[in-house]
């Protein structure tokens, strides 16, 4: 895949795209909280163009009644597209939270999942140097489960790219004479699994691997997961991050009860976007820890998943 220039592409698209101008803009300013919990460090942004996405009804009936807005024929006149990988298409996303984000779905109108796409997924990082990819199951995030697709946001912004090169590791697959290697952080606040590898075949075999491991509740598709990876100095980094519920307790509260926090890929990885400003006021550092906490597996549970990964 050749990598377009994307700085000109972005540009482009927001001189021609009023509404896309308009939320970029509106990001330089917006309002950040800074918090470290356990020694991680978590931010807090309140983003107010992201309720279409926090508050996205993503249950098959909601789905099924509205027309798809990643299908190539529902997309808004302005938004230019580029056509990317095998199948897929580039576009500038207008409802941003990095400086530039990209979503890239698939041209054909197919459900949101990683099986048979996991090369899509590692050749995308590849060709994105410069930018984390990432992509949410259909019950981890994504407000389109129904149309297969990743998005992509400018390294340098998510703590998580930081904390897995320096964090204290748990080595799971010792690296190989390539240095082909699986570890997790003991102690990160959700666990996840970090496959680091310059063989694409190694980290697509390996990513298969932990997804056919991992459990897949029943009546759905693939197992929850959210999964982030980025390129650089000729290796891939790839982060995985195993899901139990969809939604806090507290998104489903009445009153002054409710958080709107749906956590997802960027979440996870240490920005939680918050769409309201009374919950971006109150928000506690303890709140942040309890919501990481009741969408993610058990010490137990993912002592479980390592265990198999090990044998
Ligand atoms: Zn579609």
């Amino acid at each position: 895949m050749q990598q377009p220039d994307l700085a000109a592409l972005a540009a482009r698209q927001l001189a021609a795209w009023p509404l896309a101008r308009d939320n970029y803009e509106a990001l330089h300013a917006v309002r950040t909280r800074r918090f470290t919990v356990d020694g991680c460090e978590l931010r807090l942004q309140f983003n107010p163009a992201r309720i279409r996405s926090t508050a996205a009804r993503v249950d098959a009936r909601s789905v099924g009644e509205r027309p798809c807005f990643l299908c190539p024929d529902h997309l808004p006149a302005e938004q230019m597209r580029t056509p990317w990988g095998d199948g897929y298409l580039l576009l500038l996303n207008p409802y941003p939270i990095f400086p530039t984000h990209f979503t890239l779905p698939a041209l054909a109108h197919t459900p949101q999942t990683l099986a048979g796409h996991t090369l899509d997924f590692i050749r995308t990082t590849r060709a994105l140097e410069g930018f984390t990819v990432f992509y949410n199951g259909p019950r981890c995030g994504a407000s389109a489960p129904d149309h297969l697709h990743f998005q992509a946001g400018n390294r340098g912004f998510l703590p998580l790219e930081n904390e897995v090169t320096v964090r204290t590791r748990r080595t799971i697959i010792p690296a190989d004479t390539h240095g082909n290697t699986l570890y997790t952080l003991p102690g990160y606040l959700r666990p996840l699994l970090v496959l680091r590898s310059a063989n694409e075949t190694w980290t697509d075999e390996h990513l298969q691997r932990i997804i056919a491991l991992l459990p897949t509740p029943p009546g759905e598709t693939e197992p929850r997961l959210n999964l982030l990876g980025w390129y650089d100095t000729s290796k891939w980094t790839l982060c995985l991050f195993p899901r139990t519920e969809h939604r806090p307790r507290r998104f489903y509260a009445e009153g002054t009860g409710q958080l709107l926090l749906s956590p997802a890929s960027v979440d996870l990885a240490g920005v939680f976007i918050t769409p309201r400003e009374e919950d971006f006021l109150r928000i506690t550092p303890h709140d942040l820890r309890d919501t990481l906490r009741e969408v993610t597996p058990s010490p137990d549970e993912m002592e479980r998943i390592i265990r198999l990964l090990e044998e």
